[in-house]
């Protein structure tokens, strides 16, 4: 893998902080884009800007044209069925509110979702929403000391009420890649669908939407190298045509009058107002750098990053390391002794090093390991030995200091 050539696409990574050169190593949080993303981003704003699904005219059509290009290598590149199934939305958040909000409107009082302790908040409060206008009970599946799920729990916890589970694909702070093709056939036999949380794992993995037979998947494109502001939703055809609109408005309309509206097909019965059409075109450029390097080495070179890192980590005195599963993905939570991880975060930013402190948006999953926080560092495909080697001498350092 040609490091420097990877590196050299991010011109971020050139910047300093602090007076020091600028290691990232917040990528579970956001991770940088490649000049080809926004090099895109610039050529659409100023040669190809007019509204998507608008009409006749050259530069509408030439937009609408690279918008779905999109969705079509998105269809192909999850091996999805068919590009109806993917719905473009803000984000993984957006993606897991829309069924939160449209499927969940089809259960009832009584039914039943699972979820798991180690969630995001993203796929935590939209269910509790909806349990504020139904009276669903949502169950929550454990973590052993090593930070993966309690299968046995999971398996106990269907019944004839279950609806839905709901559970991530890879955790944002433990890095524990969940067993979801096993849990989705769990789930299947029992005659329930699954929404897969795939924010953290279709930036590190290969994602098959068809093998893992998931019924919804959700991720964002602000942490696969792609612009902000926008998601993914997949669903299968079968679900989302019994699923009434999430949003009402322009675009997602077959016929309106003052007393009956009809909607657009699918994807666009999903897809109300102006989609963010030109950061939509520009994900397809995202997705050609991550082809071009391919998963298998992404794969490889993180593991190696995040091996190297916490073999050497792990020997400063004190040391925590929060989610320790086999095959765990590149993300490294940990505190020193009691010390705050805001202090530990405060001056490994005084060395130039970008790491995420405080609960990653898990609060019930830092209960569940009694802290208030971690100090979070997570790696992506531009991060190199040398960072490690770094952010590893900077964490001695801090660990020196603080003793
Ligand atoms: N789910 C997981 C596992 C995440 O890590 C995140 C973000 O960190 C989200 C959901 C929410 O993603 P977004 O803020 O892009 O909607």
């Amino acid at each position: 893998m040609d490091i420097n050539g990877i590196r050299e696409q991010f011109p971020i990574l050139q910047r300093k902080v602090k007076g020091k050169d600028l290691i990232y190593l917040d990528n579970t949080a956001t991770s940088q884009t490649p000049m080809r993303v926004v090099d895109a981003i610039t050529r659409m704003y100023t040669t190809t800007k007019a509204n998507v699904h608008r009409g006749v005219s050259s530069i509408s059509q030439e937009a609408t044209d690279l918008q779905e290009t999109t969705r079509r290598r998105m269809a192909r590149w999850l091996n999805a069925a068919s590009e109806e199934e993917i719905i473009f939305t803000r984000g993984t958040t957006e993606s897991i509110n829309l069924v939160a909000s449209s499927f969940g409107s089809m259960l009832e009082d009584g039914d039943e979702i699972i979820l798991t302790v180690m969630e995001h908040h993203a796929n935590i409060v939209p269910w509790q929403l909806l349990r504020s206008r139904r009276n669903i009970t949502l169950r929550v599946v454990p973590i052993n000391e090593a930070g993966e799920l309690d299968l046995d729990v999971y398996r106990s916890l269907f019944n004839e009420r279950t609806r839905l589970v709901s559970v991530c694909h890879v955790s944002n702070v433990l890095g524990t890649v969940n067993p979801v093709k096993d849990m989705i056939a769990t789930a299947h036999a029992a005659g329930v669908p699954v929404l897969i949380d795939g924010a953290q794992a279709v930036p590190h993995l290969k994602v098959d939407v068809t093998d893992l037979d998931a019924d919804f998947y959700a991720f964002s494109s602000h942490k696969m190298y792609g612009p902000t502001g926008i998601g993914v939703l997949y669903g299968k055809k079968k679900w989302l045509e019994k699923m009434p609109p999430y949003q009402g408005g322009g675009e997602m309309i077959a016929n309106v009058t003052f007393e009956h509206t009809t909607f657009a097909e699918l994807p666009f019965k999903f897809e109300a107002g102006t989609p963010d059409f030109v950061g939509i075109a520009a994900l397809d450029k995202a997705l050609d750098f991550i082809d071009e390097i391919g998963y298998d080495n992404i794969e490889a070179h993180e593991h190696h990053l995040l091996t190297y890192t916490t073999e050497r980590l792990m020997r400063i005195p004190g040391m925590r390391i929060f989610g320790t599963a086999p095959g765990k993905s590149a993300v490294i939570s940990f505190l020193i002794g009691h010390e705050h991880h805001y202090d530990i975060g405060m001056l490994l930013d005084t060395q130039g090093i970008e790491v995420r402190t405080g609960h990653h948006c898990a609060q019930p999953l830092m209960r569940a390991l009694g802290v208030e926080g971690t100090v979070r560092a997570s790696f992506a495909v531009y991060n190199t030995i040398e960072e490690a080697d770094k952010f590893i001498a900077a964490v001695q350092r801090v660990a020196a200091m603080l003793e």
